[in-house]
């Protein structure tokens, strides 16, 4: 184990541990069912928008520390942030946890999955979420990572 992996380690456990924002969000615009089939990870995302921008967001569901701790830093990233923001960032996200995309950082704190490239069974417990909120924000109800 080098110290990237420590780090790595010591977030996720911890989100996974203490998810922020893990409840249901009684007023939501937006909401979307992700399902993670592979490794059983469900995901619920709940969001309040305001025009194109996202007020309030909160997730729900049961699964892996990783697709657990992903969730709980989304909702963390994506508050107040534009539509077109999340898109972008979802593209950079998606480029760095499949290995093509070297600059971590305008991804802060998400930049930690950068782990599960060497994994690629994980990477969609750490993109189901992502797949999930972008769901939401289509106006879908449901998606899956197959
Ligand atoms: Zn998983």
């Amino acid at each position: 184990m080098n110290e990237w992996d420590d780090l790595y380690l010591e977030v996720i456990l911890d989100h996974n541990k203490n998810p922020r924002n893990n409840h249901e969000l009684e007023k939501h615009t937006h909401h979307a069912d992700g399902h993670n089939p592979l490794c059983g990870d469900r995901v619920s995302i709940n969001i309040l928008m305001d025009n194109e921008t996202v007020k309030e967001v909160s997730f729900t569901g049961s699964g892996c520390a990783i697709s657990t701790a992903s969730a709980s830093i989304l909702t963390e990233t994506i508050k107040n942030k534009s539509k077109y923001e999340i898109e972008n960032l979802f593209k950079d996200f998606h480029d760095l946890v499949t290995n093509k995309n070297e600059d971590k950082k305008k991804l802060g704190k998400l930049a930690i999955f950068e782990g599960v490239k060497k994994y690629p069974a994980r990477v969609k417990c750490a993109t189901l979420s992502w797949h999930a909120l972008m769901a939401a924000l289509e106006g879908e109800k449901e998606t899956t990572t197959e």
